[in-house]
This record gives C-alpha cells, structure tokens and sequence, in this order.
C-alpha cells in the first residue's frame, strides 16, 4: 500500500503540501509514499516548456531526485500520457491515493480535474493541495463578489484577508522505493539542448531548491535594503532572481512572505521596511497574474480587453528578427534581447522596454513577443508572461495605456545612464558594426498613436 506524490511545479521537499500530507496519511495507514514525476508537454499545447523551460526542468529535475536519495528514497520518472501513467503505477505499487499541488493553466486545470475524476471513480483517495499561491485566485472577490481586474484593490484585499499559513518543514527522512519499480533516467527526456547554448544559463543559474534557497539567502543579505530604488536599474544587482526558482516550485512563496513578515517585525529603518514592502508587493503582482490567468483563461491568447482584437498589427519577419537577435540599434533594447538570449532572463525594466518597443515601434503584436520569451526564458510562466505582454500592450487588467509609449534612448539616459548594461551586453556598441536604429522612434509613436485611434473610437479606450 502506498500513496503517489506527483510531482509537477513544486520541485522541493520544504513546504510542500501535497507531500506533508502523504507522510501524514501515510503513517495513519501505515503505507509507504512514491514520489513521481511525469514528462507529457504534449498534454500542455500550446504552452508546452520551452527550450530554456526544459533546459530548467533538466537540473531541477536532478536537484530532487539528489535530495530524495539523500534522504532514503527515489524519484520515479516516466514520460507519457498522465492518465495511463498514473494508471500503471497505481497497479504497478498497488497505491491507494494520488496526492499533487495544484497548478492554474487552463489546459492543465481541464487535464487534472479528468484525472481526478477517473481516479477517484477507480476508488483512489486523489487530494490536491496549493503550494505556488499565497491566496488561491477564487478566494479574492471585489465586494461585488467578482475577480479583480485592479492590482491595487486586489493586494489590499489579500493583505486584509487570512495570512497565509506557515510553511512546513521537510520531511527527514523517506521510506525506501522499492527496487522493482521502474523508473527512467532524466537524460532519456532529452531536455538538454543538442547544440551546446547554454555555457552562461550554467553560469547564471543553479536550478533545484538548494539552488533557491542558497539565492534567496544572498538576495535577503545583500539587495533587500535598497532594493525599493535598486529594482529598477538593470545594471545593478538589485532584484532577487528568484523568479524561475518560484516558477518551478522550488522555493515556496510562503517561506518568503514569512521570512520578509518577520524582517517588517523587527526593522525600524525606513529604507530597510520600503524594501521590504515594495518585495512583497512584487510577489503582489505574481499572484494577481495567477487570479486573471484563472478568472481569465482565454487572455493566453485573447487581449483582456476585446477592442484589441481589432487592432491593426504589422507582420514583419524581418523586424521581429532583428529584436529577437538584439539588433534594433537601441542599446537598451539590444541588450536586454542578448541578455535573455544568453541566459535566459531579463531584467524587468527591460522587459517593459524590449516589450513596448516590439509592440509600440514595431506593431509587432505582443503574441508574438509573449511566444519569443515563452521559449527563451527560464521563468517563462504563462500567468506573468501574460500579464506582463498584456500589460505593456495596454490590452489586459490594469494595464500601462497604450498611448503611453516608452522612448527606449530616454529610458536608457534613465536607467542605464552610464550604458554599463549595453556595454556588458553588446560588446560593438560605439564602434561601426553596431547597426543603426531600424526605425525612427519619432516618427513610429505617430504610427503607433494613429493604429490606437482606429480601435479607440470604438469606445473601450480612454
Ligand atoms: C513583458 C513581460 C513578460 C514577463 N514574463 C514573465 C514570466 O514569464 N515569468 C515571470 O516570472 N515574470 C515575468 N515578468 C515579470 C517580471 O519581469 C519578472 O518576474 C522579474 O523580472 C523576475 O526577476 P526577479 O525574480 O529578480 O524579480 P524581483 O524584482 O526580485 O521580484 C520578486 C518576484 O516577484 C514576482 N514578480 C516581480 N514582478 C512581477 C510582475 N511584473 N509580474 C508578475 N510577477 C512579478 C516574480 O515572481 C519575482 O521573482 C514579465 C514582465 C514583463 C514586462
């Protein structure tokens, strides 16, 4: 007798909810518990991981299987369609109960609401837990008791709701898998890349909990403080880079929201606090993506707000290619490009420029930039990716009106006045190889301005 731990995006043992509460049934009936884990992207099409995504789930993947063996047990891998894999391993372990943490896309939430229904119909004991929310997207209402399309009224009613519960530790120590049960190995997934681009995502990143926690330490030690003013400057250090390690799972925003509680507990210096507030606020804005994505499914590919499906996009192929390879001739837009080519991530003021110049001075739609980061980024994650191309696009909740348009050579005198971040990141900046801009940005706001009002007549845009 056994119970099953699916592992899906919650790749820890530290606050895991799904496992705690295997362990716990688990003890009660004197069973055994089976961590899996299941490779089936086919199942999440059209947002099945990308490149970086995979490249991710690869070490990650590695990380808990280590840490599992570390402490008596063994990750069970298999690729295949879930359902029949559930299946075979529930016959295969003779398990009584599937436990999992809960995830929010739409093609993922149809996929688990049918396993469940078969499982449970087969008499398994199937639970599934939150471990990636601090508030789950249908416990936050307006008065009016609908899902809030405004970020600030919708943090205000987390922050006066019940807080979220302490995290719980890790299990010390896991009954041994037996050796009959199969399982692959994470190579034969083949989610490495075959041609060697990833040389700085290695340097970058340690993927897997050890790896978050280790970040989330030198994050709170060295640019929490500042980090209200430092956020903004990409060629600072100043943000926390825990966005892939959230999107996997492999830190739980529990142990944040209580660690970053008890700093507001006990400072008193003012910067120290607006840091600490502007933080949470930011892990603010990662849950309000999960309430639209879950209230909102169709904004995956739909504008929130419908007006935008008629506006006039351009296509051109060879415009999208040059912001893809970072050769716009805009520094600030050129290295952000690079800098996610190279490793995988942006920073998020750039990701605002990178963004709007695709969509504002290109007319490129923000499908498109949304699918370009989607495979590039290692925290490619559909609720923020849309929220964020929704946001700059001003076409989604809450969002930067479109009229308003960022010029990307004054953002750079902003926030990258020195050019130290261009320069790290286009090596030919001020010499002849660096191209000269593709487009005017003057005269492509007009452009831009003139597209708006031909859906703003319309009526939705003020
Ligand atoms: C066009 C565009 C696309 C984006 N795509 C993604 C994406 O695919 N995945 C992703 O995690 N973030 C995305 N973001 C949001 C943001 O840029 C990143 O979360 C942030 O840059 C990650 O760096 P960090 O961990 O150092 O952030 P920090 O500043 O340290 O913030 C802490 C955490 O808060 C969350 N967060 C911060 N800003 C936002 C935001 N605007 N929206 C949602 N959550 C936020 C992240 O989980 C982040 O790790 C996008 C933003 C834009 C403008």
């Amino acid at each position: 007798m056994c119970i099953l731990v699916w592992f899906r995006l919650d790749l820890r043992l530290r606050d895991n909810p799904a496992l705690a509460a295997a362990f716990r049934a688990s003890k009660a009936a004197s069973s055994t518990v089976i961590p899996i884990f299941c490779w089936s992207p086919d199942e999440e099409v059209p947002w099945s991981p990308g490149a970086a995504s995979r490249w991710w789930f690869h070490y990650s993947l590695e990380g808990l299987s280590q840490s599992l063996s570390q402490k008596g047990s063994r990750l069970i891998i298999r690729q295949g369609k879930t359902l029949s894999v559930l299946q075979a391993l529930i016959r295969e372990t003779k398990a009584t109960g599937v436990y999992w943490n809960r995830r929010y896309e739409p093609v993922v939430i149809k996929r688990d609401k049918h396993i469940k229904e078969v499982l449970r119909k087969e008499g398994i004991d199937v639970q599934s837990f939150n471990s990636h929310l601090l508030f789950e997207p249908w416990m936050i209402q307006t008065q009016a008791k609908k899902p809030f399309q405004v970020f600030t009224p919708f943090w205000k009613t987390c922050l006066s709701s019940q807080e979220p519960e302490s995290p719980l530790s890790a299990p010390s120590t896991f009954p041994p898998v037996s050796s009959t049960i199969a399982s692959q190995s994470i190579d034969s997934l083949h989610l490495l890349p075959t041609i060697p681009w990833d040389t700085q995502l290695k340097e970058m990143w340690a993927p897997g909990e050890v790896g978050a926690l280790k970040q989330a330490d030198l994050f709170l030690e060295e640019a929490l403080e500042p980090y209200a003013t430092d956020r903004d400057f990409p060629s600072v250090k100043g943000t926390s880079r825990l966005s892939p390690h959230l999107h996997f799972g492999e830190i739980s925003p529990r142990f944040l929201w209580e660690t970053l509680q008890k700093l507001l507990a006990t400072r008193s210096r003012k910067r120290s606090i607006q840091g600490v507030e502007r933080y949470l606020t930011e892990l603010g804005w990662r849950e309000f993506a999960y309430h639209l994505l879950y209230h909102f499914p169709h904004t995956t590919e739909e504008p929130l707000r419908p007006h935008f499906k008629q506006f006039p996009w351009v296509q051109n192929k060879k415009q999208l290619k040059a912001w893809q390879k970072g050769l716009t001739g805009y520094p600030l837009v050129d290295a952000g490009m690079r800098e996610l080519w190279a490793v995988g991530w942006m920073h998020n003021r750039v990701r605002m420029i990178t963004a709007s110049f695709l969509v504002k001075d290109l007319l490129i739609s923000w499908q498109e930039g949304a699918k370009w980061f989607w495979d590039t980024l290692v925290d490619a994650d559909l609720a923020s990716n849309t929220l964020g191309w929704q946001w700059v696009s001003g076409c989604g909740a809450d969002a930067a009106p479109y009229f308003r348009i960022f010029n990307p050579s004054l953002q750079a005198e902003r926030f990258d006045a020195n050019a130290n971040y261009s320069r790290c990141w286009i090596p030919e900046l001020s010499t002849p190889a660096y191209p000269s801009p593709i487009v005017n940005h003057g005269e492509v706001r007009i452009r831009a301005l003139t597209a708006l009002q031909t859906i703003s007549k319309k009526g939705d845009i003020q």
